[in-house]
């Protein structure tokens, strides 16, 4: 290939003396658990993000799973979220015994559709389940419509968990995300647009009570000792390591959201005529995770694409609902119509900080050549 999908090396370059540094200062002070390095994270995500409370933690998977924790979510309770995402955001529901209740999505955006809601609520009512809370998910990037989701959950007395493992760094309506709804979490994997060099994670809220019992959650549910567990947790904990590179990643996070936008403005200036793009409605800032591009023509370009040494990648090819480990659920094919015909003709082409103007310009030629064949 003679693109990176995601180029980590282009951003090592530029700061990996940095890294080296901090690396080698946790390496001579030995506080490898819960090290200065972890606190310093938590300071400055805070503040980027805007909220009150932050904990890092050992990937966005766990984020997830310790706010759910942090509810009491159990058997007979119902989760409602999109179909359309990757399977941590529903497979934690269901480490818990609870139940994912899914919801079509938005057939521009990606994102769950509020307006579907109401019916999955009742649904799951009618079922004999207990509606407790929603994840949205904003998805490639792109927040969630999460003043709608929000003033539904509060009509049902339900919690709001965003699923920003691909979205922190976007904005909502002038906001970050992180202090939107209850609780929000996202992922340091090192391919999301805030990544490590291994697992993370990290959760935000402006509930101090809520923080409080995730990082009680966080080391198997501490209490104010280390040794007294006053309720059932799991080991969390971000590695101090990761903490080190995480912070001049982060000084430099603000930067790198603008060259994806730039990257983003200039494949939707080249390509908005011939195909289908994530719609970012206005007042929306996403932090371009993936591109996607929706086509009929989807398999020609993608050969296209890979004969020219343009790597492309499916998310999702298969909807959570028809997965082999949702079987026992019961979903058909057809349930969720939006997103069952947009998983089969969605792709994603190369996105980064670091892509430059003229390989765009020769990606989106390719895509507009096959598009219009
Ligand atoms: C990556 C991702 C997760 C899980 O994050 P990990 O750090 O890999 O555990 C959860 N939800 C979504 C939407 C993701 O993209």
């Amino acid at each position: 290939m003679k693109a990176s999908f995601i180029d980590l090396a282009a951003q090592q370059n530029r700061i990996r003396s940095r890294i080296d540094a901090n690396i080698k200062k946790v390496l001579d002070h030995g506080q490898y658990i819960m090290g200065p390095e972890v606190a310093e994270a938590e300071k400055k995500l805070a503040e980027f993000a805007g909220v009150a409370h932050c904990l890092t933690c050992a990937s966005g998977t766990d984020a997830l799973l310790m706010a759910l924790m942090a509810y009491d979510v159990e058997p007979g309770d119902a989760i409602f979220t999109t179909p359309f995402t990757f399977m941590a955001t529903a497979e934690v529901v269901s480490l818990l015994g609870a139940t994912p209740f899914f919801v079509d999505i938005d057939p521009r955006t990606f994102n769950m559709d509020p307006a579907k809601l109401p019916a999955a609520i009742a649904k799951a009512e009618t079922e004999g389940f207990t509606p407790r809370g929603i994840i949205p998910v904003d998805l490639f990037g792109l927040p969630a419509d999460l003043d709608a989701v929000t003033k539904i959950a509060k009509a049902h007395g339900l919690f709001v968990l965003d699923d920003a493992c691909q979205g922190f760094g976007g904005e909502y309506k002038g906001k970050r995300l992180g202090g939107i709804g209850d609780v929000c979490a996202t992922s340091f994997f090192p391919a999301k647009p805030l990544g490590v060099y291994g697992d993370g994670g990290a959760l935000f809220t402006n509930d101090a009570e809520l923080a409080a019992k995730m990082r009680s959650i966080r080391i198997h549910g501490m209490g104010p000792d280390k040794y007294d567990n006053v309720r059932i947790g799991i080991n969390g904990r971000f590695d101090t390591l990761q903490a080190a590179i995480l912070l001049p990643k982060l000084e430099i996070f603000p930067e790198e959201l603008e060259l994806r936008q730039k990257a983003a403005d200039a494949y939707t200036a080249l390509l908005k005529d011939a195909v289908q793009l994530q719609l970012v409605p206005s007042g929306y800032k996403s932090a371009w995770a993936q591109f996607s591009i929706v086509s009929p023509k989807k398999g020609a370009i993608i050969s296209a694409l890979n004969a020219a040494g343009i790597p492309t990648a499916v998310y999702y090819p298969i909807p959570l609902h028809l997965q082999q480990a949702y079987q026992y659920l019961g979903g058909r094919a057809g349930d969720f119509p939006v997103c069952e015909g947009i998983a089969k003709s969605i792709f994603a082409v190369p996105m980064h900080p670091y892509l430059e103007g003229d390989l765009i310009g020769e990606i989106a030629s390719l895509i507009l050549k096959a598009a219009r064949a």
